[in-house]
């Protein structure tokens, strides 16, 4: 039975697009079926709680830090039936193939992360595991300037828009980020490509 419903399934967009907030009601729905679910989220990811996974509105549900993807492998048994990762943007380029070896050994595979950075350019590995994926649903927030669907996320720092050599880390400043659409998201020093 197993080998039949491994699948991929990327949930992604900007901050505040739902991402997370989705992931937990498939996980939720899940439940319901009795279904065994892992769910993973990198430890960078310290934004609300350790050891749980929350949605800016707070929804929230118990989870397994890991700090490198091939950790996945030593919860995975026989029985697992679903492995959910939110934030899998801030792993290593290895979590794209375990979700293919997963999805192959018939699990079914449900992560969320973002598709851009703040500069609005493809994040790392996204775009492989976009292509691999089996479903892709591309979410939007409301952008904060026009409430337009927003795609980008908009980092300021002491609030002015981030520039785009700005390094990621940047000692003693204020940062915050919010969700835009296309029109409004600013990277100043940021070049056309063609
Ligand atoms: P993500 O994981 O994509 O960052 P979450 O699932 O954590 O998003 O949070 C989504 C929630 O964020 C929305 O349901 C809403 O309550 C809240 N929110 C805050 N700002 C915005 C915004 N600009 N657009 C949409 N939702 C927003
Ligand atoms: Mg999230
Ligand atoms: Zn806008």
């Amino acid at each position: 039975m197993r080998n039949q419903t491994g699948r991929i399934e990327v949930i992604t967009g900007p901050m505040y697009a739902g991402k997370t907030e989705e992931l937990l009601r498939r996980v939720r729905r899940a439940e319901y079926a009795e279904e065994n679910i892992l769910v993973f989220k990198p430890v960078i990811d310290n934004r609300y709680a350790e050891g749980e996974v929350v949605s800016h509105n707070k929804s929230h549900t118990r989870s397994i830090n890991i700090s490198k993807a091939k950790d996945i492998w030593n919860f995975i048994t026989d029985d697992t039936d679903i492995v959910a990762i939110d934030e899998i943007q801030f792993l290593d380029e290895e979590a794209v193939d375990i979700c293919e070896d997963l999805a192959d050994q018939g699990i079914r595979v449900i992560v969320s992360g973002l598709d851009r950075n703040f500069r609005g350019d493809p994040f790392s590995f996204m775009p492989r595991l976009l292509a691999l994926a089996d479903q892709v649903d591309k979410l939007t927030a409301v952008c904060v300037k026009c409430h337009a669907p927003a795609t980008r996320t908009q980092r300021l720092v002491n609030g002015k828009p981030a520039n785009y050599d700005d390094p990621i880390i940047l000692i003693g400043a204020t940062e915050a980020y919010e969700a835009r659409c296309r029109h409004c998201h600013q990277v100043p020093g940021k070049k056309k490509k063609n």
